[in-house]
């Protein structure tokens, strides 16, 4: 098969270059001597060895210390106002909430959800329920009322921690359908608010601020996270306090942390990534931690960054992609010079993104895998390595990540051979895997064979053992008996000038299986024509070789995706073919 593959340069790291010595610099001699006991040795667990604890962890050990002092979360509100919680504040403040919470007779296990968008409370209620070994399920606030149903309904969750106007726009007509939802509180100031319904902020001033964390087994559920339901409905993943160690972990080796850092996560704690990083990771190096309220804007982003003096960003795809269609004018207002590390997650990372960023921010982004089921960073470009663009990077220390093949029902054998397609499978056994599908556990099993935790994604490893991205399962196109990844037609599609995005797809074709097809949204000053249509095609013919390349483009104002930003290609797929479209609970609105 004529299949031609993206050449791009590798990006070189010379450890002369860097401005902060990597934790990370030889990934061989640590992945070689690496074990979880010695990073649990770096983390201190409850006094009296009673147990680990991520609101301990990432807030007491801090605020019982010199670290007292230091700003943990510094707040940026949409309207320009600015709130700083030192790591003694947080701890104040959590220890107020868990009170709040034991006050309402909350036991071990039961789901605290919060809806709230980005606010500090959303911060302190997530501390506050680890600290009384509640759950915190949390809640993407621009959802609508069905997934907040969802997932209040699937979580059996017990108290809601919200906003009065979100509350009226989006939860008062769900309450009777929510029989096991028994408090809601408001983090306004509200008076009388009636039965079940409560002010925090009135019962958080009367609450102690002193609270003793009750003795944790590693194996206590902490957290209820649901997917992104981008192949989809999204499914509730259980994760324990155990987590922790993958979250200080990858704070150490991937996101590079050292004492005077200045994080940004851009993700909303909704997502994983945005508890697992935009909360807990940065907290347990004890650095400062910027949570910006509002949503994306290029300008406001490149201001942040700036004015901040952010040194470590994790962002997504979707983001950058934003950022790279615009003109490069905010960007030329501003000074990066603090940045020295970007990472990103999600959903794959164009090569074309990787050398934008380089080219335009002074630094080379890098990719890394994950899901919600593996609880933090498996697979990562981090800080020292080369980088080679379209690449997911490396295992972590400790992670065994392999190419494997079904071969029965019940049994997959492992690819040795490098650069052959096949589904990405993990060891189990790391400390922040899901522990469950809440209420689906025969969902649960399935997910494991032989041995392996089959990710559901398929990759190719290099020879040098760089893992490739190659699609998801469910979105592989199958033409003239190849097998084509989406992902490689996208990004080959991304080289050209006029295209901002792109999203491919697998069309049925009675001789060949499927055709490749792609759709295609344009940058600013380009508008669809068959001749541009033409030139995409042969464009992507020279790039990416006949077999591959999309026989069919179509012009899209906007592509459509999910609320965490993901393109949804089955419902690319479904629209096509005229096919019902599936859960779209969490489609993002088509603008
Ligand atoms: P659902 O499971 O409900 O369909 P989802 O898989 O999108 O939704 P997440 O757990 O948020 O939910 O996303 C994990 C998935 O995102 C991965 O399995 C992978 O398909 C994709 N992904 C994440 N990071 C990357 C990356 N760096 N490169 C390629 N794909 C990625
Ligand atoms: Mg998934």
């Amino acid at each position: 098969m004529k299949k031609k593959t993206m050449a791009w340069e590798t990006i070189k790291k010379i450890s002369d270059h860097f401005r902060v010595q990597p934790n990370l610099s030889d990934y061989d001699l640590t992945c070689a001597e690496f074990s979880w006991e010695n990073i649990r040795k770096e983390l201190d667990g409850l006094p009296d060895g009673k147990g680990l604890n991520i609101a301990h962890e990432a807030v007491d050990r801090h605020a019982n210390g010199p670290l007292r002092g230091h700003l943990a979360l510094r707040w940026l509100g949409e309207n320009d106002t600015v709130l700083d919680f030192t790591y003694g504040d947080l701890q104040e403040q959590s220890n107020r909430f868990a009170n709040v919470l034991q006050n309402l007779g909350v036991k071990k296990g039961e789901r605290v959800s919060v809806l709230t968008g980005r606010l500090p409370q959303l911060y302190i209620a997530a501390l506050g329920t680890w600290k009384t070994l509640g759950v915190f399920c949390p809640l993407f606030a621009a959802f609508g009322p069905e997934p907040i149903y969802q997932r209040l309904q699937r979580g059996d969750v017990k108290v809601l921690v919200t906003t009065e106007r979100l509350y009226r726009k989006k939860v008062i007509d769900l309450k009777n359908r929510l029989p096991k939802l028994e408090h809601i509180l408001f983090v306004d100031e509200v008076e009388n608010a009636g039965e079940g319904l409560w002010s925090m902020t009135k019962m958080m001033a009367e609450a102690s601020g002193e609270f003793t964390i009750p003795p944790t087994d590693p194996e206590d559920m902490a957290a209820l996270h649901f997917t992104s339901g981008t192949t989809g409905m999204p499914k509730g993943a259980i994760h324990v306090h155990n987590a922790v160690l993958i979250h200080y972990m990858t704070g150490k080796y991937i996101m590079d942390f050292h004492r005077d850092d200045i994080f940004w996560c851009t993700a909303d704690p909704g997502w994983v990534t945005g508890t697992s990083y935009g909360i807990i990771s940065p907290l347990l190096h004890g650095i400062t931690n910027i949570v910006d309220e509002a949503d994306f804007n290029a300008e406001r982003w490149y201001k942040i960054l700036d004015k901040q003096k952010v040194s470590v960003w994790y962002t997504a795809p979707t983001a950058i992609r934003r950022l790279m269609r615009m003109s490069t004018e905010p960007r030329q207002l501003h000074d990066l010079t603090n940045l020295r590390l970007i990472h990103s997650v999600g959903e794959p990372l164009n090569p074309e993104a990787v050398i934008w960023g380089r080219d335009l921010l002074g630094l080379p982004i890098h990719d890394n895998w994950w899901q919600t089921e593996t609880g933090g960073i498996m697979i990562s470009n981090f800080p020292s390595m080369d980088i080679r663009p379209g690449s997911m990077g490396r295992p972590l220390p400790g992670i065994e990540a392999a190419i494997v093949s079904r071969v029965a029902e019940d049994k997959v054998q492992v690819v040795q051979e490098r650069n052959v397609e096949g589904e990405l499978a993990l060891r189990p056994g790391w400390p922040s895997m899901f522990r469950g599908y809440l209420h689906d556990e025969e969902r649960y099993r399935s997910c494991f064979t032989d041995g392996w935790y089959l990710t559901g994604d398929l990759a190719r490893r290099d020879n040098d053992g760089y893992f490739w991205f190659v699609g998801r399962a469910d979105d592989i196109i199958k033409t003239s008996g190849h097998m084509v990844g989406p992902f490689e037609v996208e990004s080959g599609l991304m080289e050209h000038h006029a295209v901002a995005e792109a999203g491919v797809i697998g069309k049925p074709h009675p001789m060949i299986g499927q055709v490749v097809m792609a759709f295609v949204s344009l940058k600013p000053g380009f508008e669809p024509s068959d001749e541009l249509r033409r030139e995409l095609i042969g464009f992507a013919r020279e790039k990416l070789g006949s077999a591959v390349a999309p026989k069919e483009i179509k012009f899209q104002g906007n592509l459509p995706k999910n609320k965490a930003g993901k393109i949804m290609r089955r419902l690319l797929k479904a629209r096509e073919l005229g096919l019902p479209e599936g859960d779209i609970s969490t489609l993002e609105e088509e603008r």
